[in-house]
Order: C-alpha cells, then structure tokens, then sequence
C-alpha cells in the first residue's frame, strides 16, 4: 500500500482533544488505502520547559543527559497517539526512536540522521498495523544513546521517514495554513503561498522562518520528496496548504518570495587587529574549533596596520565566542584591544530566485530601510538572498516595510 507521512507539530498536539482531532485526520487518510506513518511532537511549550528543567540542574549540562531528557516530551506524545487511534479501531503502535532505529551522528542536541531501516515498521505494516505513530525529534547514536535532532527537529524525522519510506507525500501539520511571504504574527499583510520553490524555503528557513527545521528542507530536496505545510485546524482538501517543490514547477512568482527574520543574532566586534596575511585564519579558524556559527563578517579599511573585524553569530554562541577569542589571544595567536558584543541586533532578509535575473533589488532594500529611518549595520547578499543586521527595534518595522515595498501582499 502507498505510504503517507503525517507529522503533527506542537500546538496541533497541544491537548488530548486535539490529538483526537490530529487523530481523525489520519483516519481520513486511512480510510483512503494509506499505510500512514505519523510524526508527533511534544506537546507545546512541553520541549521548552525540560530545556529549562536541564539549565537549572546543570548550567554547564552534559549533552547526552540533555538529550535524555529534552526528547522525552515526544515519548507522551506518540504513546498517546496511538492509543488515540486504537480507541478509534484504527491498528496503531508507536515508535520511540531507538525501537525503529532512527539512526544519527552522535552530534548530541543537534545530531544528523544517518539511517532509517524500513524493515520492523515495513512488518508490521504487513501485518496489519495501519498507522505506526514515530516519536519526532530524536535518534539513537552508535554508542547506543539517545540524541535529538536540534530544536523544531520532528520536521526533518518526518522528512527523512518520507524519504526513507518512499511516501507518496510528506504532509507537516501546523498553527498556520502553509508558508507565507512572512511570518503571520508580523503583519496580516502576510499572503499564503500555493507554491514555494525548494531553494527559497531553504533561505527562508536558515534566515529564521521557524515554519520548517532547515535540515527537513535540505532533505526534502536532496530526495525530492512533496513536502507540504498545512493546518491541522481546518478541514483539509488534496489542494490545501503549500507545496514545497522544485522550481519548475512554479508558473510565476514574486522576485521576492519573502522576508525573513530572526531576533536571535548578535554582532561582535574585534577592535583592533592587526592587519595582516592569515589574520581571518587565525580568528575564524578558533571560532569554528569552537562550534561558533559565524554568519556576517566585515572587516574594516585598516589604519597604521590596524582594523575592526565585526561577525554575527547566534545570540547563544556569545559567550563561546568570547572564551575562543579570549584564550587565542592569551596563547598570543591574535591580538585586539577589546571584543565588543552587541545583542540588540535583528537579521532582516529578503529571498527570492528572481533575484538571479533582477538587478537592483538590493538597492531597493537599503532604499526602503532608509526611507524608514533604519540604520543597517552588515549586509550579506548570496544569489537569491539579501541579508541586513539591524537594530532590533526596529525589526517589525523593517519586515511591515519590505514586504510592502516589494508588494508580496498580491501574487505575481
Ligand atoms: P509546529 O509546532 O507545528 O512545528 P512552529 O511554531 O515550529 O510549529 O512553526 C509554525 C510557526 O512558524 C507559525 O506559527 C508562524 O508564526 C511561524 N512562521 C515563521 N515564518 C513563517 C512563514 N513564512 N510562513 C508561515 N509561518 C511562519
Ligand atoms: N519538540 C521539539 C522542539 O520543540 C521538536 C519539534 O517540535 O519539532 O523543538
Ligand atoms: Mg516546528
């Protein structure tokens, strides 16, 4: 029989009566002739709350234990499902992680999947069973230990469950009706797309838009599965929602597909470096050592031999950061006068493939963000995006203004 995956995120199993809600959605797709295997998360605010658990025990946590703990949300959640659908007379069981296995690296918090053998779900399936209910989230590493897969993780279990069992399609139950041309919250303006292309939800995704995990979409593409967002909230039609798909797909779009933001950046700043060959090696090369995921950099015209370097990375990498720059300069590979955080910054960006074959968009950005006052700090530009960092005041501002100016509130 053709398989169906269906993943259900937080707020859509927030209570047991939207589980049952989720529930009778995969009964639909049941009664269709699908073998369907079911993504849950934790219920929302669930995941949040052992994270927190782990911080108070232990500051400085050791990863497995957190892992232990964070992927447990998912454990409730799945189990709960499955009796949900039993009481509906519709064969289920539910898989932890390690009883499929989900294989991954042991990268713990922020593991990779590596394998999914389809032979113990593919049985029991054979015999009989129409629903196998997957926890999201998490895996199990070679040493034989739970990991997770990074936060909003259960979109790419339910990506590579897809990929892994050549699913006729991967359907992400959510809060909103599919992917808009920004989030929701930040303006009403924000327009549902029918069609997103792969590359630019992959943007989207990495610039902040929490809609899909990123690795989900990497996946999505790299093993060309129909990935859909939609509500869990309403009645669903085969139409309904948004298709992640290839570009070709696509008849017309938008040269901006959409704007994108995320509050959790911060912008460092080196005073002072000498300004020399290998310079860039010798603070980038520690910052990396140290799992530091620098985004931006500018460096600035040097004076008598002397610049500024300034890079963004995550808002919680700060203090990494500055530990690895700290101890390169005491082993004297690097020397500055000061390292300057500043955490009240925002990344605003627009993506868009049309950008390949449009000059001037960027121009259009600056020109709309100083028409609003907006002072823009660093600049990223890639083939299909434009990045800026800014203050985060004015973060709202920036998005409500370039998705005007752009005019994504009407298809092309
Ligand atoms: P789930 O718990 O179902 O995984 P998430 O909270 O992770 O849900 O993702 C859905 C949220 O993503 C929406 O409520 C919305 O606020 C946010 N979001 C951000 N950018 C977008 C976008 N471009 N389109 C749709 N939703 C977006
Ligand atoms: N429960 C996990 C999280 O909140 C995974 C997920 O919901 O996708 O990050
Ligand atoms: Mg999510």
């Amino acid at each position: 029989m053709p398989v169906l995956v269906m993943k259900f995120g937080g707020t859509s199993v927030a209570t047991l009566d939207r589980i049952k809600r989720a529930a009778k959605r995969v009964g639909v797709e049941v009664a269709k002739g699908y073998d369907v295997i079911v993504i849950v998360s934790a219920m929302s605010g669930e995941t949040n709350k052992l994270v927190g658990f782990v911080g108070e025990t232990s500051p400085m946590y050791d990863a497995r234990e957190y892992d232990a703990v964070v992927s447990s949300g998912e454990n409730v959640t799945a189990g709960l499902m499955a009796l949900t659908l039993q009481e509906m007379d519709v064969p289920a069981r539910s898989w932890q992680g390690w009883q499929v296995p989900v294989k991954t690296t042991d990268a713990h918090s922020n593991a990779r999947i590596e394998e999914i053998p389809t032979d113990n779900i593919t049985a029991k399936f054979g015999e009989g069973m129409r629903v196998a209910v997957v926890a999201g989230f998490q895996g199990v590493s070679d040493e034989g230990r739970i990991t997770t897969l990074g936060r909003g993780g259960s979109d790419t279990t339910a990506v590579a469950f897809a990929a892994a069992f050549d699913a006729e399609r991967c359907d992400i139950y959510t809060d909103v009706d599919g992917v808009y041309t920004t989030d929701p919250r930040v303006t009403d303006k924000a327009r549902k797309l029918d069609k997103i292309a792969f590359e630019e939800m992959l943007e989207l995704a990495s610039l902040g838009a929490k809609v899909l995990q990123t690795r989900s979409v990497e996946l999505a593409m790299r093993y060309k599965v129909r990935l859909r967002v939609l509500s869990s909230f309403e009645e669903q039609s085969d139409e309904a929602g948004t298709l992640v798909c290839a570009e070709e797909e696509i008849m017309e779009s938008n040269v901006v597909a959409g704007v994108a933001f995320s509050r959790e950046e911060a912008k460092m700043t080196l005073i002072s470096v000498a300004d020399r060959p290998g310079i860039a090696a010798s603070i980038f090369g520690p910052l990396a050592e140290a799992g530091v995921n620098v985004d931006m950099i500018v460096q600035n015209i040097s004076e008598e031999g002397r610049t500024d370097m300034t890079f963004s990375c995550p808002i919680d990498q700060v203090a990494r950061a500055q530990k690895a720059m700290a101890d390169a300069k005491e082993a004297g590979d690097i020397n500055f006068h000061d390292l300057v955080a500043d955490q009240e910054v925002a990344k605003v960006s627009i993506v868009g493939i049309g950008m390949r074959s449009h000059a001037g968009i960027a121009a259009k950005m600056f020109q709309t963000l100083r028409d609003e006052g907006v002072n823009i700090k660093v600049i990223a530009t890639s083939e299909i995006k434009v990045s800026v960092l800014i203050d985060r005041k004015y973060m709202e501002l920036a998005v409500q203004s370039l998705h005007d100016a752009f005019g994504l509130e009407k298809a092309a």
